[in-house]
């Protein structure tokens, strides 16, 4: 393998040459503590940046083996390794040149720990993959530079934060053992018959609506007595906070109190968060998905039936597919097609959610007859859905109290703390007529056409050349990218994600487009049905890691779960189902 000083000798050799000739540079080479590798140089100076990976033994960083133990210490190990590769690379990385040049930058955690691709840590190795812009001035090499980047800043970036040394010991012990008690609490969850837990004093609200850190002077959670649980943690001893018992809770109170906070909060609680996050005990249900009002969506052939039926112009709603749903329709589809994707809970706010979906008053049903009203509002639905299905609903209402019958418990926040008041909302609710309805559900799955799923896009094609030429059109390409976490180019479709609210990084868009190609690839052969297809994917990526996708894959990738997978299928306009 050649070395660190046959790199530099190669940078000073093209120094002043024309750009195309960094191209030689790819390949791997031995720099004593570490192996460099060049995976893919970018074109010119303002291209996409150059994808560079280092590979580091555990003996030469000295990685204590405690640190990776297990895959939730090890998930928390490479987050903290990753966040300070990247203040790392803010310190170092310079302008040197033109476009890109001198660029350093690694796809930098969020409050939200996540396997990622940037970081790996095998049994011997930790794989740190980053990219780098190559300087230049014009299209004109600049070597000197180029060397003084590649063999010494990264050396630097790598010493100050891979070498075990060079760390904050206790740091990064709390990120593990933080993120070892988060996936042990979610594990305890079902044996203690509960959906979530939040921890007494954890900060819920953040900073802003942009930024995503705790909010300062917050008043911490506490727990009315009645829910009150202890858990037992492996690191730290017991915590003690409000366990939701599975069954129908709602989350009612003043306008302003805190109820969508502590929604976020739960529906956030499928995430583990970094050390300081505030909401590190708060954790829910693996499956739990929020499920709200998104008018103007596709909807392929999704059983609709338990909510609505009776449309106008006899529309089949056991097989609904709009273009353009509404409000109503376009809730009814998530809740159907979450149930689909394996949720087991659900969470509503009615800030986001169809009001007519919600509830029908009586004076309503007295002006509109039933036979008139297409819609049976989730009221008449949510008692059914947790007692013949076990899906269990967390739904936030201020505005009516039509929910207090069905409700197991009913939870009031004041002052952005929750007192539970369900005795006085069963009070004023009355006699609650019992639900007889069984929650419909067809027993015909749906399949995807495999061919209704592109990611290739077909160039435009050839003007034709001055010698007449000819006008074939070029091969096409794969186009697969993300627009934060707003929405997934896929192929030539453009996939409306803006609001997916469990979608929390535009790292986890990108890994669910490549997840998706995969799938077409290799799961979705017009048999199996659109969970599976998916959940086939999801459970090798869970089991391998993300290299599933591809054994030399980007550092800009993040896990994600099958119902955020299922969900972005959901949106894509040209999906058919068979
Ligand atoms: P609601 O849904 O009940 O109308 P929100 O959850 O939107 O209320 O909260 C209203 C405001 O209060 C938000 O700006 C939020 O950041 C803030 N807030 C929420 N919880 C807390 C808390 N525990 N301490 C301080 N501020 C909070
Ligand atoms: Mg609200």
């Amino acid at each position: 393998m050649p070395t660190r000083n046959d790199l530099t000798d190669f940078l000073r050799r093209i120094d002043g040459k024309s750009y195309p000739s960094y191209k030689d540079l790819r390949g791997r080479y031995d720099f004593d503590h570490f192996t460099l590798s060049i995976e893919h140089v970018q074109g010119d100076p303002f291209a996409a940046p150059s994808r560079l990976s280092i590979q580091i033994q555990h003996e030469h960083s000295r990685l204590p083996a405690d640190l990776f133990s297990n895959k939730s210490r090890r998930t928390g190990t490479e987050t903290f390794l990753a966040t300070a590769f990247a203040t790392a690379c803010r310190d170092s990385s310079d302008s040197l040149g033109s476009g890109k040049s001198g660029l350093l930058t690694i796809d930098a955690p969020g409050q939200q720990v996540l396997h990622r691709t940037c970081c790996q840590i095998t049994e011997d190795v930790t794989i740190l993959r980053f990219v780098a812009g190559l300087p230049a001035s014009g299209r004109r090499i600049l070597g000197r530079a180029a060397a003084r980047l590649l063999t010494e800043t990264i050396p630097d970036l790598v010493e100050a934060a891979l070498r075990h040394r060079n760390l904050d010991a206790e740091a990064l012990t709390l990120a593990a053992n933080t993120n070892e008690n988060a996936d042990a609490l979610r594990a305890q969850l079902d044996e203690r018959g509960l959906i979530a837990f939040v921890a007494n004093g954890a900060i819920l609200p953040r900073a802003s609506g942009v930024d995503n850190r705790p909010m300062n002077g917050a008043v911490p959670f506490r727990s009315p007595d009645s829910l009150q649980t202890s858990l037992t943690l492996p690191h730290g001893g017991e915590t003690t906070g409000m366990g939701i018992p599975a069954g129908v809770s709602l989350i009612v109170g003043g306008g302003y109190h805190g109820k969508s906070t502590l929604l976020n909060a739960l529906e956030h609680g499928i995430y583990n968060h970094r050390p300081h996050d505030g909401r590190e005990l708060v954790v829910s249900r693996a499956d739990a998905t929020k499920v709200r009002a998104e008018d103007g969506r596709s909807v392929v052939k999704v059983d609709l039936s338990p909510f609505i039926n009776n449309l106008p112009g006899g529309k089949d709603t056991t097989a609904f597919t709009s273009e353009n749903a509404s409000g109503s329709t376009s809730q009814a589809a998530a809740i159907m097609e979450a149930i689909e994707a394996g949720a087991r809970c659900l969470l509503l706010d009615e800030d986001i959610s169809a009001t007519n979906f919600l509830i029908r008053d009586e004076r309503m049903q007295q002006l509109i007859a039933p036979e008139k009203e297409p819609i049976t509002p989730f009221v008449q639905r949510v008692r059914s859905l947790y007692d013949d299905h076990g899906i269990s609903t967390i739904l936030v209402l201020g505005g009516s109290g039509d929910y207090f019958g069905p409700a197991d418990r009913v939870l009031a926040m004041d002052n952005y703390l929750p007192h539970d008041l369900t005795p006085e909302a069963k009070r004023i609710a009355g006699e609650s007529v019992p639900s007889t309805f069984r929650f419909p559900h067809s027993d015909s799955p749906r399949v995807p056409d495999p061919s209704s799923i592109n990611p290739f896009k077909s160039a435009p094609p050839y003007r034709g050349n001055r010698r007449g030429g000819d006008r074939a059109s070029r091969p096409p390409r794969q186009n697969i990218k993300a627009h934060g976490t707003r929405a997934l180019s896929f192929g030539s479709e453009e996939i409306d994600l803006s609001l997916l609210s469990q979608l929390v990084d535009d790292s986890q868009v990108r890994a669910i487009g490549q997840a998706l190609a995969y799938a077409k690839e290799h799961t979705l052969d017009g048999h199996t049905s659109l969970p599976e297809a998916l959940e086939n994917v999801t459970v090798l990526i869970s089991a391998n890691g993300l290299t599933t996708l591809g054994p030399n894959p980007p550092g800009d990738l993040a896990e994600f779960r099958l119902q955020e997978f299922a969900a972005t299928l959901n949106r894509l306009r040209s999906l058919q189902i068979l």
